[in-house]
């Protein structure tokens, strides 16, 4: 009997490890494993669990159709699930393995000590990179791992060809039929607690992944270069939280793009860009285990002295922080559980450089409440704008939220949507009302001033040798 387990891949289709362990058609059962322990130590978001529990229940009926029943092991800590899924390959004479590779280090490790398990029991283990392409092939010229994005991403391209695009078939319908299934617990029974939260945002199901995909390679990506950085428009894809379950694969999203062109159109080429940047986050962590045991990508950077500033850190996360771009983006995060890049960015900076708190701070809090919560995307981001990670921005180079607000949400319509204390400031003052109008809005004054905040992180920074 063979034993498929999901990690972040809840699809059917281009689902390489899926489809190897059905080859044999011997019987195959289908194995989630809720792990809330990891979930807490990890920081995953409850809107994250839930999509998670949503797509799980939605795959089931497709996989029994293929006579692949989903079972639920429940654990309480990753490091126990090695000897838990031995303990339930032996309860139903599971004899090969077969799951997709995760780059994290807690993942990494629990696949390479269930490995060792596996070895001494008689097991099969059969792991399958689910990478575009597999990180351990993708070097620079002298052999060693890419630090630097552009060159990889030119690599990537070049690698690119139709045999590496091709994707896995379907899985192959189990001749051996096995009736003995889970129910797919309620969010609610898996939790304990009740969130209310709609989902209706975000697919569910691959196939509404797939159609979403379809429009926006239709309708949007032409203009996807020109509109990304606009936040009051739906310009982008909001396709990460179907990336991030693995409802959609990389390779899906760029045949896409190559379906109806042939992706050199300037918006084409950006958006395919952004995939890369996904994958190249994936393989900064596969390369470089340090990014997932919360060190700098730099290491110079772990000598760094943050400020330790709750009250900062507190209105931060509320939103509350007197500057109306970066509010609005926060209350984005905890009204809808997503943020647009451009704010993800702006937040990131505001933080780290502006406040000078740990990035770690502000990188734990959007995992706690992202939708598309990813570790090696968010890592990377929040590394990049803390100008601690891979080949991140200049740490004199620090956004000012004014300017960017003024840039990308001119007439403060973003801002409006949801600071609606601000609805009734005078246009000419909606990115930085003065003292009168936000005392008069009962909007609150600037937490740190910018001038000398930003002075005061390029010394900072500029002290560490
Ligand atoms: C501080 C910070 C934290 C972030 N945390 C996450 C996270 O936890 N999960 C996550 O998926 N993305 C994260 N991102 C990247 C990016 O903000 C989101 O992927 C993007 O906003 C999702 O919107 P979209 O699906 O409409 O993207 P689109 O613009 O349509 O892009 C298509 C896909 O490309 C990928 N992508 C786009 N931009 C990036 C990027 N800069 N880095 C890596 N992948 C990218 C995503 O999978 C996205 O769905 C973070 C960025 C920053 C600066």
């Amino acid at each position: 009997m063979n034993l498929f387990i999901f990690s972040e891949d809840l699809r059917i289709r281009d689902n390489k490890a899926l489809y190897e362990a059905s080859l044999e058609q011997k019987g195959l059962i289908a194995l989630y494993i809720i792990n809330k322990g990891k979930n807490e130590e990890h920081g995953d978001s409850l809107a994250k669990l839930k999509l998670k529990l949503l797509a799980l229940a939605e795959i089931r009926n497709p996989l029994v159709s293929l006579n692949i029943p989903i079972k639920v092991l429940h654990s309480q800590d990753i490091r126990d699930e090695p000897k838990e899924i031995l303990g339930f390959c032996k309860k139903h004479q599971i004899t090969n393995i077969f799951l997709n590779s995760e780059y994290p280090f807690n993942e990494k490790q629990r696949n390479k000590k269930l490995e060792t398990l596996c070895n001494k029991n008689d097991i099969n283990l059969r792991m399958f990179d689910s990478q575009l392409i597999d990180p351990k092939k993708v070097k620079n010229n002298s052999g060693q791992p890419f630090k630097v994005f552009t060159p990889y991403s030119k690599k990537i391209r070049v690698l690119l060809t139709t045999e590496i695009l091709q994707e896995e078939p379907e899985p192959l319908k189990q001749i051996r039929k096995i009736t003995d299934e889970d129910d797919i617990p309620s969010f609610k029974d898996t939790y304990d607690e009740e969130f209310n939260f709609s989902i209706d945002n975000h697919p569910v199901t691959e196939k509404s992944a797939s159609k979403r995909l379809e429009e926006f390679v239709e309708t949007s990506i032409s203009n996807y270069k020109e509109l990304r950085d606009i936040p009051s428009l739906s310009s982008t894809s909001n396709l990460s939280s179907s990336f991030a379950i693995g409802l959609i694969t990389s390779k899906q999203a760029i045949n896409q793009v190559f379906s109806s062109s042939d992706g050199t159109g300037t918006g084409q080429f950006a958006w395919v860009n952004e995939i890369i940047w996904r994958e190249f986050y994936k393989y900064i962590t596969y390369h470089y285990p340090h990014v997932s045991k919360g060190k700098s990508f730099n290491p110079k950077y772990d000598l760094f002295s943050w400020r330790e500033d709750e009250d900062s850190f507190i209105k931060w996360c509320e939103g509350k922080t007197g500057i109306p771009i970066v509010d609005a983006a926060m209350r984005q995060l905890n009204q809808t559980k997503w943020m647009h890049n451009r704010l993800r960015m702006i937040t990131a900076m505001f933080l780290s450089k502006n406040l000078l708190v740990d990035w770690r701070k502000g990188e734990r809090y959007f995992m706690e409440n992202l939708i598309d919560g990813d570790f090696c995307s968010n890592n990377g981001g929040w590394q990049w704008s803390a100008s601690t990670g891979v080949d991140a921005s200049p740490y004199f180079r620090i956004f000012n939220p004014i300017t960017q607000s003024e840039k990308f949400d001119p007439d403060g319509k973003f801002i409006k949507n949801f600071v609606p204390e601000l609805i009734e400031c005078p246009s000419n003052e909606i990115h930085n009302p003065s003292i009168e109008t936000r005392s008069s809005l009962n909007y609150p004054e600037m937490i740190v001033d910018l001038k000398s905040s930003r002075l005061r992180a390029i010394d900072a920074f500029k002290s560490i040798k």
